[in-house]
């Protein structure tokens, strides 16, 4: 397993499928944002190799993400084979869930066994509002299709100051105690071409959580306050679901982070919000041989960031699109 000089064991890798979206949410990119050539992206090939890379360097859990992962060409071909990449124990993917409905018995069928979907709130207009161009019902059909297929299922909801900060969170809250998801709440974080947007929309954790209980009941704190991956868990009484919040701004997670980045123009990004990267593409297209593309990354993962440098201001250069979050 590949440490970093903080001792801490990297092997999650969030994979990048896609820059592209179908939707502009505004706490993500601007409404004139712009994709990169395909020729600049990891081809299927390329991708793979580095996910054996990974997997051999002990890397066991990949979640695809983008940009929208659902648009990447051949996406049920790359799911079947990075689940049969040895090494790689459990593979998830978040989307917007817009174009999921038809892919998601070939993805179960391909080894897809989670999936975190974006959904912001129940409300179709407001939808439309925090997306641009989204409907409502093609996420609840993409959802819904999930869950007869038995994936396993998270909601994300990312928590914009005046938009979806009352009756939306409640609302989404309330979904915990008929289904047996974990409704996600996550406070924007500053980065890229929006980053002055994002944080005047930022909502802290403890407004929510009081918003919700004030609303629904008490909220209780679930495996002694330990984090799920990102998420420290709550739970309304008798719920059959829960409730997690992320809450990269007001209680970072830095010291349990696990991750490393791939992005889909092939950049090893050692941390969602530091503009620390390496690019494998260039290596990969220089010929190099798997032990020095593995060195390179256990290199780099060596000297990844301690932590994310919001408190000073710090942000990245590149747009939440462009990583996947
Ligand atoms: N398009 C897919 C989706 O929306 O689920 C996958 C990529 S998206 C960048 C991954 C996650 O990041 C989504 O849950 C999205 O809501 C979240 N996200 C986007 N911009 C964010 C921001 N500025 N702060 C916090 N989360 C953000
Ligand atoms: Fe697209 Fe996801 Fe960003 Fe929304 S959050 S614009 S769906 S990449």
């Amino acid at each position: 397993m590949v440490q970093d000089r903080f001792h801490r064991n990297i092997h999650y890798l969030r994979v990048s499928l896609t820059d592209m979206c179908n939707l502009r949410c505004v706490y993500c990119m601007p409404e004139d944002m712009t994709f990169r050539p395909r020729s600049e992206l990891l081809q299927d090939a390329e991708l793979l190799r580095l996910v054996r890379c990974f997997a051999q360097l002990g890397f066991d859990k990949i979640r695809l993400t983008g940009g929208e992962p659902t648009l990447r060409e051949n996406l049920v071909e790359l799911v079947a084979a990075m689940a049969a990449t040895p090494g790689i124990r459990e593979l998830a993917m978040t989307t917007n869930g817009i174009t999921l409905k038809p892919l998601v018995a070939p993805l179960y069928a391909a080894g897809l066994r989670r999936v975190n979907v974006s959904l912001d709130t129940l409300d179709p207009v407001k939808f439309r509002r925090l997306t641009r161009w989204g409907q409502l019902n093609d996420v609840w059909a993409g959802l819904h299709a999930a869950e007869a297929a038995g994936l396993k299922i998270k909601l994300n909801a990312v928590v914009v100051r005046n938009q979806n900060d009352q009756a939306d969170v409640v609302d989404l809250a309330r979904l915990t105690l008929e289904h047996n998801w974990q409704i996600r709440f996550i406070e924007v974080m500053p980065m890229g071409q929006v980053a002055d947007f994002q944080k005047s929309a930022m909502v802290p954790e403890a407004e929510l959580r009081s918003t919700i209980q004030q609303a629904l009941g008490p909220l209780e704190l679930q495996n002694n306050g330990l984090l799920d991956g990102e998420a420290r868990v709550y739970q309304l009484p008798s719920a059959p679901g829960t409730l997690g919040f992320i809450s990269p701004v007001t209680q970072p997670f830095c010291a349990g982070c696990n991750r490393a980045r791939l992005t889909a123009d092939g950049r090893l990004l050692l941390c969602l919000l530091r503009d620390k990267e390496c690019n494998l593409l260039s290596l990969l297209r220089a010929g190099a041989p798997d032990e020095d593309v593995m060195k390179h990354i256990a290199d780099n993962i060596w000297y990844k960031p301690w932590g994310h440098g919001l408190a000073r201001d710090v942000r990245p250069t590149r747009n939440m699109s462009e990583i996947g979050g």
